[in-house]
């Protein structure tokens, strides 16, 4: 069986553990690394080959953006990661990092529960990286921190360990002074969301050359800041790489620190969605559970040369399966599902059904555009997903 195949099948079977799921997105202001990042992802859970990530940018799907460097389209990928002896099936939405496409990355936290903010470690946090925190928190989505471009300092700045410290406390400051400001009158986030190296929320590396640590990841190997500098230094970024590797130190990250669905949807649905909570719906909705009405809530329309528009999205509730006929929030009459996938690297792959906690890719709602509710019983639509704009920022 190919290697694709095998991932396809592991994905399917951790479609049923909700509480094996997270789904997340990587948000980050342009240029801050959130592509290579990705594509070093996709490359560690074996999805593109190792050699290519970071040149392959598979998120890109679009020729255009390949040629701007934009990423315009937020696609979706599944991958799967073992962590601490369990398999974790990660459905990643990738997020517009470019100015003028604020609404997708709003649409794109609508569907996942943790937001993986990578901020470059020679610019700091940038207006993208407040916009895209409080888009993420304002949809009750989790953030954790990922300091990029760390081989800069060490190699071009020519910075010591001392120096690399203190900047990557600013930066973690900066962005902790934003969480703090926006979570303060969240009531619903009873947990403190400020990111720390200590709690292992902080990661930080070089996602051009593949190497990453936290402080738990430095405990397990061993690995302190003199020795990185050190291989750094020497050019051994190979070694780095192979030693401490990027996509194992974030994929545990998400792991351990984002909320799987169970956890997180009964805090979210309240949020997002103003119906009836007296509903059998309501209560499906915050169990996560797949034998309950259908709901999906379309945060994306894709466009497929030969199964023309996919609609993506998060279903919150019951299990999505070809021939049912849904509703379209908006719109009278219902449409019929045709098909039901996941996507990988980019590319959709066909799957019987897709139960709640999952991003699913379905064809034939046609009526459907993103933001909408489709569901299996007529019901209030979840909330419209706010455009939020760059706000006007100021740094010292
Ligand atoms: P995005 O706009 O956030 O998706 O950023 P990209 O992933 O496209 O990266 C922007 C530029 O920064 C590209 O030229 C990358 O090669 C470069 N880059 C990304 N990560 C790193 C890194 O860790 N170190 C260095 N030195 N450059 C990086």
């Amino acid at each position: 069986m190919g290697r694709r195949k095998k991932i396809v099948q592991e994905c399917e079977t951790l479609m049923d553990k909700p509480e094996n799921i997270r789904n997340i997105a990587i948000a980050a202001h342009v240029d801050h690394g959130k592509t290579t990042l990705t594509d070093n992802l996709l490359a560690g859970a074996g999805m593109i080959s190792d050699d290519t990530a970071g040149e392959q940018l598979a998120m890109d799907t679009e020729e255009d953006e390949q040629e701007r460097g934009i990423t315009i389209d937020a696609a979706n990928v599944s991958m799967t990661h073992e962590y601490e002896g369990t398999n974790h099936l990660i459905n990643l939405i990738d997020t517009p990092g470019h100015v003028d496409f604020g609404g997708d990355v709003t649409r794109a936290m609508r569907a996942v529960d943790g937001a993986l903010v990578v901020v470059d470690a020679v610019e700091g946090a940038m207006p993208q990286t407040e916009t895209v925190l409080r888009q993420a928190l304002r949809e009750g989505v989790k953030p954790t921190l990922f300091i990029n471009k760390v081989d800069r300092l060490i190699s071009e700045l020519q910075e010591g360990p001392e120096e690399m410290q203190e900047r990557m406390t600013s930066v973690i400051r900066e962005v902790n002074d934003l969480i703090r400001g926006m979570t303060e009158e969240m009531d619903d986030i009873e947990e403190d969301w400020t990111v720390s190296v200590e709690d292992g929320t902080v990661g930080f590396g070089s996602a051009l050359y593949k190497w990453g640590v936290s402080l738990p990841s430095m405990q397990r190997t061993g690995m302190d800041f003199g020795e990185i500098i050190d291989l750094e230094r020497a050019d051994k970024r190979q070694e780095l790489a192979k030693r401490t590797p990027l996509a194992d130190v974030v994929l545990d990250m998400v792991c351990e620190h984002f909320p799987n669905p169970v956890d997180a949807q009964p805090r979210r649905i309240p949020r997002i969605w103003r119906g009836d909570d007296e509903l059998d719906v309501a209560e499906q909705m915050q169990l996560v559970d797949e034998d309950g009405e259908v709901v999906l809530m379309v945060t994306d329309i894709g466009i497929d040369p030969h199964a023309g528009e996919i609609a993506a999205g998060r279903v919150f509730s019951g299990t999505i399966e070809k021939g049912q006929e849904l509703y379209v929030s908006g719109t009278a009459g219902k449409n019929r599902v045709q098909s039901v996938g996941i996507y990988m690297g980019g590319e959709r792959e066909e799957v019987d059904h897709v139960p709640a906690g999952n991003i699913a890719a379905v064809t034939g709602l046609n009526d459907a555009i993103a933001g909408s509710t489709v569901s299996s019983e007529e019901m209030t639509p979840f909330e419209s997903i706010e455009h939020i704009s760059e706000p006007v920022i100021t740094k010292s």
